[in-house]
């Protein structure tokens, strides 16, 4: 039985972060330094340590094939819910359209550069693709997951739907979180109450000083 409770207990994230994310984080901040001060072979250097093979496994587990992770369901731990909004066709979802640059700002504003669930530091795709631009055989990122820095995939920022879109979700900032990319597509089109996690935006959020390397375009 304690095994049930454990499966439907209330949470914050389907996986705790590990170690290593943090780690990496710490790293591309001190690249960031090393290359707002010109030291470029330094930045290098600390973003190829930053792609480590933890991170990686970290972030397949959460959104790789059910059939790459048959433990997988013991992380999503879906439950039927009565009265769950259904899965609506296409036609009937609300139009997609992604938050306005204004609105994105609000919304980082208000959660900061972190998952809303697992609570790692997250960094914009416009700042990872600056990074790729300048340093592209270390900030390396191709069309398919082990072609792309684990890292900068891990701590990927995503405008996440609380209730997902495929469900009747709009896209109103009042719908939207900042999450990781392992939070938001591990999830995929399930509800928070469908795997039991708690509604973010009902808990405080902790400021830090992670400025989600956006920095680093201070320096052309
Ligand atoms: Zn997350």
């Amino acid at each position: 039985m304690d095994a049930d409770v454990d499966f439907f207990a209330p949470r914050r994230c389907m996986r705790a972060p590990i170690s290593e994310i943090f780690l990496a984080a710490e790293l591309l901040d001190r690249a960031t330094d090393a290359h707002l001060a010109g030291d470029r072979a330094e930045a290098e250097a600390l973003i190829r340590a930053a792609d480590m093979p933890a991170v990686r496994a970290w972030t397949e587990s959460l959104w790789g094939s059910s059939k790459a992770y048959p433990d997988q369901h013991s992380l999503n731990r879906f439950r039927v819910v009565v009265d769950a909004p259904p899965n609506l066709p296409r036609e009937n979802r609300i139009p997609q359209r992604m938050p306005t640059a204004a609105e994105k700002a609000k919304l980082i504003d208000r959660f900061g550069h972190r998952c809303a669930f697992c609570g790692i530091p997250v960094i914009r795709k416009e700042i990872r693709v600056a990074f790729s631009r300048r340093y592209p055989d270390a900030a390396y990122w191709g069309h398919t997951n082990p072609t792309q820095h684990a890292a900068f995939q891990c701590m990927w920022l995503q405008f996440d739907h609380a209730l997902p879109h495929s469900r009747g979700g709009d896209n109103s900032v009042e719908n939207v979180l900042i999450t990781c990319a392992p939070c938001n597509y591990g999830r995929m089109q399930w509800t928070l109450e469908e795997v039991g996690l708690i509604d973010p935006r009902g808990i405080p959020i902790l400021k830090t000083d992670w400025d989600g390397l956006e920095r680093f375009l201070s320096r052309p």
